[in-house]
C-alpha cells in the first residue's frame, strides 16, 4: 500500500537564543527542544501553550524564516533549510502566514488592493486588468467588496483588515497557512466570524493550517488535532479535538480552565 507523504514534517527541531540585557547576558533560552510533528493535507493542527512556550518560534521555523539549530523541516518533501534553493523557492509560495496584528502586517500607505497583489506580483507578473480582477475576487472570497481594494488600512475595522490579510495570504492558493494568534486581538463576535471564514476557506481551497494560539476555545473551533507546548517542548498531543476535555498535562488543564464557561457562573438557566 502506498504511504502518503505528510504535507509538513518536523524531525527533532531545536532552537535556542541567547538572552539579551546586561543581567541576562549569556543566558540561554531553549525556545524549541527536539520537536517532531507532522501535518497532513487539509488538516489543522492547533499549537497551544502559554506565552513564551516557543509557539511563534516554531511557527517561524515552519515558515522557513528562522533557521533551527538542528533538525529537519520538510515541506512537501523539500528541506526548507537544505541546499536546493530553487526547490525551496518553489514550495515557499505554498506556505503563507497570518499574524495577530493586522495593522502592522500591512503598509499603511498602500491600498488593500496593493497589499493583496504583492505576493501575486512576486511570483507571477500580472497586467493591471488581471491584477484588479484577481484582487476583487479575493476580496469577495473573504467577505469584503471588490471596491474595498482602493481603501487604505485605516479605513477598515480590525476584523475587516484581518480579512484583507487573509486575502493576501490565500492569493497564491497556498497549501499551508500558519495562523499566528490570528484572531487573538479581535473581539469575541468578530473572532467567531473570522474562524468561520477560515474554516470555509480551508474546505474551499483545500488548505492546511497550523493554528498558534494561547486560546484553547478559538483553537477548538478550527483544529482537528492539538499539540500543547511548555518551555519549548511538546508536552501533550491530542489526535481528536473532540477529546479536548480529556487533556491531562497541567499546562493543558490551565489552558482549559482559562476558557470561560458557556454560561455565567451563578446563572440558573
Ligand atoms: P510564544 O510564541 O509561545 O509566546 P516565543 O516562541 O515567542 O513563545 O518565545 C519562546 C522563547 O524564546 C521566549 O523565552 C522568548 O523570549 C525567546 N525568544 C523568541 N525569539 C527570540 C529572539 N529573537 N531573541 C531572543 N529570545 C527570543
Amino acid at each position: 500500500m502506498a504511504v502518503t507523504q505528510p504535507l509538513l514534517e518536523l524531525r527533532g527541531v531545536s532552537k535556542h537564543f541567547h538572552g539579551g540585557g546586561i543581567f541576562k547576558q549569556g543566558r540561554k533560552v531553549q525556545a524549541n527542544k527536539q520537536i517532531t510533528l507532522s501535518l497532513a493535507a487539509r488538516e489543522c493542527l492547533g499549537l497551544v501553550g502559554e506565552s513564551g512556550s516557543g509557539k511563534s518560534t516554531l511557527g517561524r521555523i515552519i515558515l522557513g524564516i528562522e533557521k533551527p539549530d538542528c533538525g529537519e523541516v520538510l515541506f512537501q518533501g523539500v528541506n526548507l533549510y537544505g541546499k536546493d534553493k530553487t526547490a525551496i523557492r518553489e514550495v515557499r509560495r505554498d506556505l503563507q502566514v497570518v499574524f495577530q496584528d493586522c495593522f502592522s502586517s500591512v503598509n499603511p500607505r498602500r491600498t488593500a488592493g496593493a497589499s493583496i497583489a504583492e505576493p501575486l506580483n512576486n511570483f507571477a507578473r500580472l497586467n493591471l486588468r488581471d491584477e484588479l480582477r484577481v484582487v476583487g475576487e479575493l476580496l469577495e472570497l473573504v467577505g469584503l467588496k471588490a471596491e474595498d481594494a482602493s481603501k487604505y488600512p485605516h479605513q477598515f475595522s480590525g476584523g475587516q483588515l484581518q480579512r484583507v490579510c487573509i486575502a493576501r495570504a490565500i492569493s497564491l492558493r497556498p497549501k499551508l497557512i500558519v495562523l499566528d494568534e490570528a484572531v487573538s486581538s479581535l473581539d469575541v463576535l468578530v473572532q467567531a466570524q473570522i474562524l468561520d471564514l477560515l474554516s470555509d476557506l480551508r474546505d474551499e481551497l483545500n488548505m492546511s493550517y497550523i493554528f498558534i494560539s494561547h486560546d484553547l476555545a478559538a483553537v477548538a473551533h478550527l483544529a482537528d488535532r492539538l499539540a500543547v507546548m511548555c518551555l519549548g517542548e511538546v508536552v501533550e498531543r491530542l489526535d481528536n479535538i473532540d477529546d479536548i476535555n480529556c487533556l491531562t498535562h497541567p499546562v493543558s488543564k490551565a489552558l482549559l480552565a482559562a476558557v470561560l464557561p458557556a454560561q455565567p457562573v451563578g446563572s440558573s438557566s
